[in-house]
C-alpha cells in the first residue's frame, strides 16, 4: 500500500534555534571568561523550569555578573546569538505550585517565584518562545538532565568532573571521557492511504487524549525496523511504506523523536499491548481536520499538544 507523501506542517517547536554552538570556543578558557562577562544565564531547576516572562513567550535570562563576577566551573555554554552569549545554571529556587489548567500533563503546571516570573517547563511554554528562545531552552534542558544522570564514571563509577563549558565530562579515577548522550526514539503516523489515521492512548494520559505511537530504538536495531517493531507490539499491525519525515530533539530527559510515516491495513484487527496502549482507533480525517481547527481538541479527542512533533505530524497529515 502506498500513498502519496506529506510533509511536517511546520517545523517541531523544539527543532527551531537560532544560536551558534561554538564548538571552539569551549575549548578556550580565556574565550569562555570573555563570554560569561557580557553573557545570560538561564536558570533551569530540577523539574526543567525556567523563569519565563510575557504569559510565557520569553525566557527571562539573568546577566552573569549576577551570579559571579569570574566564570563558575557549573556554567554550560548554550551558545551565542549577537554579542550575547547564553549559559545555563541549575537552579535550586524554592517555588510555590500554580495549578495546571485543565486537561494539561500536570508537568505543565507552573510555578511562580517571588519576582513575579513565572516558572514553567519546556513543554508548556516550548511552542510559545520565539527561534532563539525555544532553541535555548532545549539545550539548556538537554544538558542539565544529562549532568544530573551522569554523575559517576560509567566504566569505573568514580565521580566526574564537568569539562568543555558543559559539554563533555571527565572522570577523576580513570580519565574517560564522555559528552552528551541523546537516546533516538521513534515516532510514527500509520495511516491507511486513505482518509484514516491511526490513534492510540497510554492508560497514564489525561482523557480523551491520543496520539500517534511511539518507542525507544534498541541497540542493534535500525530505525525502520524499529517502526515496523514498535507499531506490531503496541497494535499489532504490520506497517509498509515507511518514509522520514523529521526529527525533534525531546530531551525529558534525553531523546531525539525521529518522525516517520507508514501505512497499514485498517481491516486488520487493532491488539492494543496490555498495559502499553489503553486503547486504539482510526480516525477520519474530517474529525482530525475538525479538532485542529479547535485549537486541537473535540470533546472526545485531545490531539498532542503543540510542543511535541506529533501534532506536526497530525497537522501535516490532515492537511494534504
Ligand atoms: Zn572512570
Amino acid at each position: 500500500m502506498t500513498s502519496e507523501p506529506f510533509r511536517l506542517a511546520a517545523l517541531p517547536t523544539l527543532s527551531r534555534a537560532t544560536a551558534a554552538r561554538d564548538e571552539t570556543a569551549r575549548k578556550d578558557p580565556e574565550r569562555l571568561d570573555r563570554l560569561w562577562k557580557a553573557g545570560r544565564v538561564l536558570l533551569v531547576d530540577k523539574q526543567g523550569r525556567t523563569p519565563v516572562r510575557d504569559g510565557g513567550t520569553a525566557l527571562a535570562p539573568r546577566p552573569a555578573l549576577a551570579f559571579a563576577d569570574e566564570r563558575p566551573a557549573e556554567a554550560m555554554l548554550l551558545g551565542e546569538q549577537g554579542d550575547e552569549s547564553y549559559w545555563v545554571l541549575s537552579s535550586d529556587e524554592e517555588l510555590r505550585p500554580v495549578p495546571a489548567p485543565p486537561g494539561a500533563w500536570s508537568l505543565w503546571a507552573g510555578a511562580e517565584s517571588a519576582d513575579g516570573e513565572q516558572w514553567h517547563d519546556l513543554r508548556g511554554v516550548g511552542s510559545l518562545l520565539d527561534d532563539t528562545a525555544a532553541g535555548l531552552f532545549t539545550t539548556a534542558v538537554g544538558l542539565v538532565n544529562w549532568h544530573a544522570r551522569a554523575r559517576f564514571c560509567a566504566k569505573c563509577g568514580s565521580p566526574v568532573d564537568r569539562t568543555a563549558a558543559g559539554w563533555a565530562s571527565k572522570c577523576t579515577g580513570c580519565g574517560r571521557e564522555e559528552y552528551p548522550r541523546t537516546d533516538p526514539a521513534v515516532i510514527c503516523l500509520v495511516h491507511d492511504g486513505g482518509d484514516q489515521v491511526l490513534l492510540a492512548r497510554q492508560p497514564i494520559w489525561p482523557a480523551h487524549r491520543y496520539s500517534v505511537l511511539a518507542g525507544f530504538v534498541e541497540t542493534g536495531e535500525s530505525l525502520e525496523a524499529c517502526v515496523e517493531r514498535e507499531i506490531a507490539e503496541e497494535v499489532g499491525v504490520e506497517v509498509t511504506d515507511i518514509r522520514y519525515l523529521g526529527s525533534q530533539p525531546w530531551p525529558f530527559p534525553r531523546s531525539i523523536m525521529i518522525g516517520f510515516t507508514a501505512a497499514a491495513d485498517p481491516a486488520a484487527p487493532l491488539v492494543p499491548a496490555d498495559g502499553e496502549i489503553e486503547h486504539a482507533h482510526w480516525v477520519h480525517r474530517d474529525r482530525v481536520v475538525e479538532a485542529l481547527a479547535n485549537g486541537g481538541q473535540l470533546p472526545d479527542l485531545i490531539l498532542p499538544g503543540e510542543t511535541s512533533i506529533a501534532r506536526q505530524m497530525v497537522a501535516g497529515w490532515a492537511g494534504r
